[in-house]
């Protein structure tokens, strides 16, 4: 197996009384793909809000290419390789497809690139090669005949594709997904699970996937990891977590 690229050790995180995690503790390997599955407050968004240092863990480390990123700031974890997907869309509607994609690639000026978006005629060497950068995602992701539009005229499924070509454009080593197939439908999954694929094998990126479709997960993953309750439930091929009894039982309450 590969070198993790993450490693998620023994972390623990409390909300008052709750305990969302309870020393979760699993690796992703670089160049895989892999699914991390649970119910319903499971605790898979607590700990995407971890490893993007939106949430600090009460306990436990979370290291990326063997350095702790805890004491890293969450607005430099695109500088240090870690890009995200949200689950509630993180886009500027009013916004071309091809300026979002844009943002993503200026995640070290952000604010300054806006600016010179929304207001500022002049083009400067570092926007030009972000938009060269862009176009040619726009083309990987097929959002050639779309790039042009403002992101609040496409379908919700292209959306999610403009907020993928977002999160690619800072050159991620691994890429979080919260949820990218909600509110797809199955044509659109199919081409989600092999863009995913795609991106793992094309450009190297590591992906660590949260996602309720099951079917998805499964087919797409090198790596399952199931949460209950905020604790590791198993971990494994996508094979040996759909036949472990604990996984059976958190998904259907029996064995
Ligand atoms: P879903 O699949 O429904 O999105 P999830 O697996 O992502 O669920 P979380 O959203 O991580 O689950 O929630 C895990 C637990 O932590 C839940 O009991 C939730 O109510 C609690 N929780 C999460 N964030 C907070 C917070 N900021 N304050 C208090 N409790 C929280």
């Amino acid at each position: 197996m590969a070198n993790a690229l993450l490693d998620v050790q023994d972390v623990v995180i409390r909300f008052g009384g709750i305990v969302a995690l309870d020393h979760v503790a699993f690796t992703v390997p670089e160049g895989t793909v892999c699914g991390l599955i649970g119910p319903n407050g499971a605790g898979k968004t607590t700990l995407f809000n971890c490893l993007s240092r939106l949430y600090i863990p009460n306990e436990g480390d979370i290291r990326f290419k063997e350095q702790s990123i805890l004491s890293t700031p969450a607005h430099a974890m695109a500088d240090l390789g870690i890009g995200r997907t949200f689950q509630n869309l993180a886009l500027f509607p009013s916004m071309s497809v091809v300026k979002n994609i844009m943002v993503g690639g200026h995640h070290t000026k952000r604010s300054d690139f806006l600016s010179n978006a929304l207001r500022l005629p002049t083009v400067t060497r570092e926007e030009h090669d972000l938009e060269e950068q862009a176009w040619e995602l726009v083309d990987y992701l097929g959002l050639h005949e779309v790039a042009h539009l403002p992101v609040a005229a496409l379908s919700f499924g292209l959306q999610k594709r403009v907020e993928l070509g977002r999160a690619l454009a800072s050159h991620p080593k691994l890429l979080l997904l919260d949820e990218p197939a909600g509110g797809l439908n199955h044509d659109d999954i199919d081409g989600l699970g092999k863009q995913i694929q795609q991106i793992r094998d094309d450009r190297g990126v590591t992906v660590l996937l949260v996602e309720h479709h099951m079917s998805l997960v499964m087919a797409i993953s090198d790596k399952v990891v199931a949460i209950d309750f905020g604790r590791k439930i198993a971990e494994g091929t996508p094979a040996e977590v759909q036949r472990d009894p604990e996984v059976i039982r958190a998904y259907l309450g029996t064995e």
